[in-house]
C-alpha cells in the first residue's frame, strides 16, 4: 500500500510536538511544509527532514500531496481548506475548524463536493479513558446518564504564550481552545447532542484584556443531561478529569484531558469501585490512522468535519453567552 503523502500547512508547534511524529508512525510521508515565513519554513523543513518548504498553497499542491494537515492559526483554516478541496486534497484540520460557523459549514460543503475527507483533530476521542467510558455507558452500566463534569484546565506552557492569549482575530481564548474539545468529547462519550449553554468567563491576567483565559460553562443535552465544564490556562495545580454520573453508577476519569496518553478510570456502583483496565496509546497516531483509513474509503475519521462544525457551534454559543449573560441555543445550522 503506497504511503499517504501529506503536506503541512503551518510550521506549527503542534506539528513539531505531536503531529509530525504521528503522521510518520501512522505510515504517512511528509512531502512539504507551507509557512508564511520563508526562513521559518526552511528551518522547520530542515529540522524534520522535509524535502520542500513553500510559501504558497499552489506550490504545496504541486508537491504531489494526497492530504494536508492544517495547523495554522484558526482564522486561516477555512481559506486553505477550500483551496485544498479545490485541489482534490484530503484535509486533517485542527480544531476549532474555523472562527465562524459559516466558514466551517463552507469547509464541510466544499470537501463533500470535491469527494475528499475532512477530519477534525479532536484527539481526546482517541483516549483510552474516554473510549472505555463510552463503551460502559453504551452497555448501560451506569443506567441513565444524568450529569457530567469536565475539568480541562492547567497552566498554558510559556512557549504557547502567543496568539492564543493576544489575538481575538486568530481565535484566542480558552473557549475556542479548550471548551471546543470538551463539547466534542461529551458528544462522543454520551452519544448525545448539546442543546443550550450558559457561560461565565474570566480574565485572570494571563490573556490580553478582553480575552478569556478561563471559562465555566453549563450545558443541557438533548436527553436532559446537565454538564458543567471548567476550562482554563491559568491554574497550575489543578487535576483534569471527566465524570459521568448515571442513575445506577458513576464513571470518574482523572488526569485524562491531556495530549499525553495517560489517566485512570473508576467505575462506581452500589457494589463498590472498580479500576477499569486501559490500553493507553498515542491519541494523535490513532487519529491519523483513522484519517488515512477514511481516505482509503474505510470508515469515517475519528471526528468528521460535521463534528467540527458542532463543537465550534458550542464554543461560539459559549462566547456569546459570556458576552451577553444570556442562555444560548446551540445551533450548528443558523
Ligand atoms: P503555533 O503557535 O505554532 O502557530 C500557528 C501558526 O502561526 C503556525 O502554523 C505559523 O504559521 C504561525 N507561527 C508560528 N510561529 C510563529 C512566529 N514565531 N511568529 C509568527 N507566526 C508564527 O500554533 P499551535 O501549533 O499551537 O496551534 C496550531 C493549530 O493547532 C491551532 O488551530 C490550534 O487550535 C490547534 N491545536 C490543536 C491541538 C490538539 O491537540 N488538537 C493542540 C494544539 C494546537 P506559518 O508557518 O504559516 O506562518
Amino acid at each position: 500500500m503506497p504511503a499517504i503523502r501529506c503536506g503541512l500547512i503551518g510550521a506549527s508547534v503542534i506539528g513539531r510536538e505531536w503531529m509530525i511524529g504521528a503522521i510518520h508512525e501512522a505510515g504517512g510521508e511528509i512531502v512539504a511544509v507551507m509557512s508564511t515565513d520563508p526562513a521559518r519554513g526552511r528551518a522547520y523543513a530542515e529540522e524534520f527532514g522535509i524535502a520542500l518548504a513553500v510559501t504558497s498553497l499552489e506550490n504545496l499542491f504541486a508537491s504531489g500531496n494526497d492530504a494536508v494537515y492544517m495547523a495554522t492559526t484558526n482564522e486561516r483554516h477555512a481559506h486553505a481548506t477550500l483551496a485544498s478541496a479545490e485541489a482534490g486534497v484530503h484535509v486533517l484540520c485542527e480544531k476549532p475548524l474555523a472562527t465562524g460557523i459559516k466558514d466551517a459549514q463552507a469547509m464541510v460543503a466544499a470537501c463533500e463536493k470535491a469527494g475528499v475527507v475532512l477530519a477534525t483533530n479532536h484527539h481526546l476521542r482517541k483516549a483510552a479513558t474516554h473510549r472505555a467510558a463510552r463503551d460502559l455507558i453504551r452497555a448501560g452500566k451506569i443506567g441513565r446518564p444524568l450529569s457530567a463534569r469536565v475539568v480541562h484546565a492547567g497552566y498554558l506552557p510559556p512557549h504557547l504564550h502567543g496568539w492564543r492569549l493576544t489575538s481575538a482575530a486568530a481565535g484566542a481564548g480558552a473557549i475556542l481552545d479548550l471548551t471546543v474539545h470538551d463539547a466534542d468529547l461529551l458528544r462522543f462519550i454520551l452519544d448525545d447532542e448539546p442543546v443550550v449553554i450558559t457561560t461565565l468567563s474570566q480574565n485572570g491576567g494571563l490573556a490580553r484584556p478582553g480575552i478569556e483565559d478561563a471559562a465555566l460553562s453549563l450545558i443541557r443535552f438533548r436527553s436532559g443531561l446537565l454538564a458543567h465544564l471548567f476550562d482554563g490556562f491559568t491554574t497550575k495545580y489543578v487535576e483534569t478529569g471527566v465524570e459521568v454520573h448515571g442513575s445506577d453508577g458513576s464513571l470518574v476519569a482523572r488526569d485524562c484531558m491531556s495530549q499525553t496518553p495517560r489517566g485512570t478510570l473508576v467505575f462506581r456502583t452500589a457494589s463498590g469501585e472498580e479500576n477499569i483496565p486501559l490500553d493507553h496509546q498515542n491519541y494523535y497516531v490513532r487519529g491519523v490512522r483513522a484519517f488515512h483509513e477514511a481516505m482509503r474509503g474505510k470508515g469515517l475519521p475519528a471526528a468528521t468535519g460535521e463534528d467540527g462544525v458542532i463543537s465550534l457551534a458550542v464554543a461560539l454559543a459559549a462566547l456569546e453567552s459570556a458576552k451577553t449573560g444570556r442562555l444560548m441555543a446551540i445551533n450548528p445550522n443558523p
